[in-house]
C-alpha cells in the first residue's frame, strides 16, 4: 500500500482543457491561449540567453528573479518587496493556500470561477466554500464578517467574462479576516485593475498571467501584487530556482514591451465585441465579457450540441458539464479570420 494522505487518494485531480497532438489542425478556442505570437522583443531576449550553444543554462537562474520583479515593480508602480514572479499563476494560487490554510481551515471562491481552486484547497485537506452569483451577477449571501483564510475572487471572471468594480473588492477586503486574492488572470483585456486597492488593504493579493495577454503560456510565468508580508511568506515556501534562465528573461522584456501588448490586446478586444455581436445575430445569449473569451449560450440551452459539432469541423472551445455552465460554452477569442470561420460554421450547422 502506498501511504497516501486521504485527501489525495480520494481526490479526483485536475483535467485541465484538452490540449491536442497536431494543434495545428484545429482552431484551438478552449484554452484562452492568445492568437498571435509573444512580442518579438521576447523572441530575441530567450535567443540571446540562449545563445549558440546553451552555455548559460549550465547555472542556476537568479532565485530572486530580481530584474523581472524590477521591471514589474516599475510597470504597476510599487517597491520590489511589493512583488513576485512565479511559475505560472497556478504557483501562486497553490503557495496562497499552502502559506494560510491549515487541514481543515476555510477557503472559499465563486461558483462558476477557475476549477482548480477547489483541487488546491482538497491537496491542502482544506474545507471549500463556495459563494454563488446572483442574476445580476453580484455575489449572493456574502457575511458581513467572512472568516475563512482566503476567498479567491476570479476578475475578470472565468469562465463568464463578467467583472466585479474596484469599489465592490475594496468592500469585500474589507469584509474578509483573511486573505481576498483577486485573479486577474485576464485583467490586461478588462477596464480596472485591483492593484491600487493593495496599498489600501494589507490583506488583498493581485495575481496576473503571462498566458493570456502576453501569449507566454508556454512558458509558465505569472506574478503577484500583495503586502510585503505576504510576498515574505510567498518567497519563504516557493522552490528557490522555480523559474528557468529562459522564463526570466522572458518575463523582463514582456513586462518592458507594453507597446506590443497594447496592440494585441486592443486587436483581441475589438475581435470580441464583434464577435458577440455577431453570435447574439445568430440566435444566441452572450455575457457581456471583459476578458479573451465569451460565455455563449444556444437558445435551446445545449451546450454540449454546439461543442460537438464544432469539434466535429476541427474547431475546439470549451464545454464544462456543470448545471450552472452546461448550457452554454467558453469560446475563446482568437483571430479575427478563425472567428469568421467559426461564425460560417454556426450559422451553416445550427
Ligand atoms: N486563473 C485563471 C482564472 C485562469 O483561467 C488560469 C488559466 N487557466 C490561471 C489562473 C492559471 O494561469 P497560469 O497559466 O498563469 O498558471
Amino acid at each position: 500500500m502506498i501511504p497516501l494522505r486521504k485527501n489525495i487518494a480520494e481526490m479526483a485531480g485536475y483535467v485541465p482543457g484538452f490540449q491536442p497532438d497536431n494543434p495545428e489542425q484545429w482552431i484551438k478556442l478552449n484554452t484562452n491561449e492568445n492568437p498571435y505570437p509573444t512580442s518579438p522583443q521576447v523572441v530575441a531576449a530567450i535567443l540571446q540567453e540562449l545563445g549558440t550553444d546553451g552555455a548559460s543554462l549550465r547555472q542556476y537562474p537568479d532565485a530572486a528573479s530580481k530584474a523581472a520583479r524590477i521591471a514589474a515593480a516599475e510597470l504597476y508602480g510599487f517597491e520590489p518587496e511589493w512583488l513576485i514572479m512565479a511559475n505560472g499563476s497556478d504557483e501562486l494560487l497553490n503557495n496562497l493556500i499552502r502559506a494560510c490554510a491549515n487541514e481543515g481551515d476555510e477557503v472559499a471562491f465563486i461558483q462558476p470561477s477557475y476549477s482548480y481552486y477547489a483541487t488546491l484547497i482538497d491537496i491542502q485537506g482544506a474545507k471549500i466554500r463556495t459563494f454563488s452569483l446572483t442574476d445580476d451577477y453580484k455575489i449572493a449571501d456574502f457575511p458581513p464578517r467572512y472568516t475563512g483564510k482566503l476567498f479567491f475572487l476570479t476578475n475578470p471572471n472565468a469562465p463568464l467574462g463578467i467583472t466585479f468594480s474596484c469599489a465592490e473588492i475594496s468592500e469585500i477586503a474589507s469584509r474578509c479576516d483573511g486573505l481576498l486574492v483577486v485573479d486577474e488572470a485576464y485583467a490586461d483585456f478588462a477596464s480596472e485593475t485591483a492593484m491600487p486597492l493593495v496599498k489600501k488593504h494589507p490583506n488583498l493579493v493581485v495575481t496576473r498571467t503571462f498566458s493570456k495577454s502576453y501569449a507566454l503560456a508556454g512558458m509558465r510565468l505569472g506574478l503577484a501584487v500583495a503586502h510585503p508580508q505576504v510576498i515574505a511568506a510567498l518567497d519563504k515556501i516557493r522552490d528557490h530556482y522555480h523559474l528557468d534562465r529562459l522564463a526570466l528573461v522572458a518575463a523582463e522584456a514582456a513586462l518592458r514591451d507594453q507597446t506590443y501588448l497594447q496592440q494585441r490586446v486592443t486587436e483581441i478586444c475589438a475581435t470580441r465585441d464583434w464577435f458577440s455581436t455577431k453570435l447574439r445575430d445568430l440566435g444566441f445569449t452572450v455575457i457581456q465579457s471583459q476578458a479573451n473569451f465569451v460565455f455563449a449560450s444556444p437558445a435551446d440551452g445545449d451546450g454540449q450540441h454546439v461543442y460537438d459539432m464544432l469539434k466535429e469541423h476541427k474547431i475546439l472551445v470549451r464545454y464544462f458539464n456543470d448545471p450552472l455552465l452546461k448550457h452554454g460554452l467558453r469560446i475563446s477569442i482568437g483571430t479575427r479570420q478563425q472567428m469568421e470561420h467559426t461564425l460560417e460554421v454556426l450559422s451553416n450547422n445550427l
